[in-house]
């Protein structure tokens, strides 16, 4: 029987470090070694592993990622694992899934607990991935799934996965929809399908994996009266700054304090501003509340509403907008179908 060729792809991250000589971890191990730590792999699949970078996923750019959904497309195997940190996970997968377009398996996983300590997750979620990469439901259902993440036995869509805790074991969730599928004794359990219309229609208008310069997007997160400081810098000094977007972490279902709703508006004449939920996702209102610093008049001020999508997953999307070269109109219609 020939096994499925998997190739995995490590980038870095706890999964990958080792301690050094004073015994705090660094980043050592490569994907050979990776593979090497889990004897069982080779039963599973024909394994292929490339060592790709030895970075923690705090420090990887949309370079990278762009880079490597351009290997990811070129590759000729029957299913791709990539590993990386924990850190950006919620960020890179979703940033994949809207660059890699194949009908083959596309997981990402990681570890939160680095191979020192006793009982790391590191060999179990490359394990788990790799199952889940060579299971006949994921296989048939690839393109429906779009990129997913494996971690602790769950599998969970790109776009709606949240890194929820900073250290703990269980820190991977997808609040708004809960897991795909989870893992049991060795077999997948599927329990839905994700709703893929608004990543579609978003890859769509990007037309593929766009080739455009780095855009940064400033992430602001607004909280109990916040003065606005840094948003009049912004609308002051825009070019001096170099940002090109903005993510606005706005309150419950579209709000910000009265105090900075006019820069808020300011901002969004000069840039394209996401108003996106702080909540950590959910659909944001629309025409519920009235006032200077509701949906209403920050809808009409121009603010382009970010639908379901939380704070750092509207960021990733506006960063590959601007990449794309989508002008202000083309950005909102994309956001528009995320509700
Ligand atoms: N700082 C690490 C990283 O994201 C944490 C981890 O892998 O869990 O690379």
């Amino acid at each position: 029987m020939t096994l499925p060729r998997i190739h995995i792809l490590a980038l870095g991250g706890t999964i990958a470090t080792a301690p050094d000589a004073s015994g705090a971890m660094q980043m050592g191990l490569g994907a050979d070694d990776l593979v090497a730590a889990v004897p069982l792999l080779a039963r599973l699949a024909d394994i292929r592993a490339e060592t790709v970078s030895r970075v923690g996923s705090h420090s990887l750019s949309f370079d990278q990622i762009h880079a490597l959904a351009q290997k990811i497309m070129s590759l000729d195997v029957d299913g791709v694992v990539v590993t990386q940190g924990t850190d950006t996970l919620e960020e890179t997968s979703f940033l994949l899934d809207l660059l890699v377009e194949r009908d083959i398996p596309v997981i990402v996983t990681a570890a939160m607990r680095n191979p020192a300590l006793t009982s790391p997750d590191g060999p179990g979620n490359l394990l788990a991935a790799v199952r889940v990469a060579c299971d006949g439901w994921v296989k048939v259902h690839a393109k429906a799934l779009g990129v997913v993440v494996v971690m602790l036995d769950e599998i969970y869509a790109a776009s709606d996965v949240l890194k929820i805790h900073p250290t703990r074991l269980n820190a991977f969730a997808s609040p708004q929809t809960g897991p795909l599928a989870v893992l049991v004794e060795e077999r997948v359990v599927p329990l839905s399908l994700p709703v893929r219309a608004p990543v579609e229609a978003a890859r769509k208008r990007l037309g593929g994996a766009p080739e455009g310069r780095e855009q940064p997007v400033a992430l602001l997160w607004l909280g109990l009266d916040e003065p606005g400081y840094i948003l009049e810098a912004m609308v002051d000094h825009r070019d001096q700054l170099g940002y090109r977007g903005v993510v606005v972490g706005a309150m419950g279902g579209g709000h910000v304090p009265e105090r900075v709703a006019s820069l808020v508006g300011q901002l969004a004449e000069i840039i394209p501003t996401v108003v996106s939920p702080r909540a950590g996702g959910g659909p944001l209102l629309r025409q519920t509340y009235g006032g200077p610093s509701s949906e209403i008049a920050l809808r009409k001020a121009g603010l382009i509403w970010g639908g379901r999508l939380n704070p750092l997953k509207a960021r990733v999307l506006l960063q590959t907008c601007l990449r794309a070269g989508l002008d202000r109109s083309a950005i909102a219609e994309v956001f528009d179908v995320f509700g």
